[in-house]
């Protein structure tokens, strides 16, 4: 399926650095759709071009609109990012739930696209009542204004997110691969044998817990071929010094 790259609408921008910094956050987290509304400084702008540090060459240069209802003529669903609660009945949501619901949107075939306000003043209440949503970024109550290109920065990155299938957690093998379990057993068979000749299970009746409590202890550092081969050697070299030993005793 294809990917959902909404629109990010900047709202008369005062800063060609913001703009080029909103680029180059879209071009980092995958999105291509930039629209301007009567930028301050213009455009072409070299502040901006200079700012976005090669984004351009991943997206395409922006659309430039005299107004925001032209901007979003064309999309079905618009969240407009304010710091500010508005006097307004609209949904209020956070980017991560915004993300997502454009995501289910654009799986029904709706496009969207996230507007922001001005680096002084945000957006107007019209602008803001031309949306079907608001978009909070949860912060500091007491210092909640985010600067413009970084409120950008943090809403493409829960874009991406929506549609990202990164594990949250993997344990890098590198060159060893993990270990099978049939590995694992002639590692741990081998460990409960020597611990049985090294008279570690001296209450008889305890073994069959101890044995699972030592199993899980290993099962749960998730070892790599490379590392069991490791405990293998640790093993044997434990039995050679005992061997040693009672042969120097
Ligand atoms: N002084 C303005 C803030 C401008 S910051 C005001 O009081 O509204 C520039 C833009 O970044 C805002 O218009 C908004 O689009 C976005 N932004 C900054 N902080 C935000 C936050 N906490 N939540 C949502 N959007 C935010």
């Amino acid at each position: 399926m294809s990917k959902n790259t909404p629109a990010i609408i900047l709202s008369r921008p005062q800063m060609g650095e913001n703009i080029g910094a909103a680029a180059r956050a879209m071009a980092n987290f995958g999105l291509s759709d930039l629209r301007l509304v009567d930028p301050r400084d213009g455009w072409p702008n070299k502040r901006v071009v200079d700012m976005a540090s090669g984004a351009f060459d991943h997206i395409p240069a922006p659309q430039i609109f005299d107004s925001l209802e032209d901007a979003i003529a064309d999309l079905q669903c618009v969240y407009a990012t304010t710091a500010r609660p508005r006097d307004m009945i609209i949904p209020v949501l956070t980017p991560a739930a915004a993300a997502q619901d454009a995501q289910k949107r654009f799986i029904e075939g709706e496009n969207s696209g996230f507007v922001f306000g001005a680096e002084r003043t945000g957006l107007t209440n019209d602008e803001t009542a031309l949306c079907t949503a608001i978009i909070q970024i949860p912060t500091n109550p007491d210092f909640s204004s985010l600067n413009l290109a970084q409120a950008v920065l943090l809403v493409a990155h829960h874009i991406f997110d929506a549609q990202d299938d990164t594990a949250d957690y993997v344990l890098q093998h590198g060159n060893s691969a993990p270990a099978t379990r049939e590995n694992f057993e002639n590692f741990f068979g081998r460990l409960e044998d020597e611990l049985e000749n090294g008279g570690f299970f001296s209450a008889k009746d305890l073994k069959p817990t101890m044995v699972r409590n030592i199993r899980n202890m290993f099962s749960r550092a998730d070892l790599s071929e490379q590392e069991v081969n490791t405990l293998q050697g640790i093993v044997s070299a434990l039995i050679g010094k005992k061997k040693r030993a009672k042969k120097a005793g």
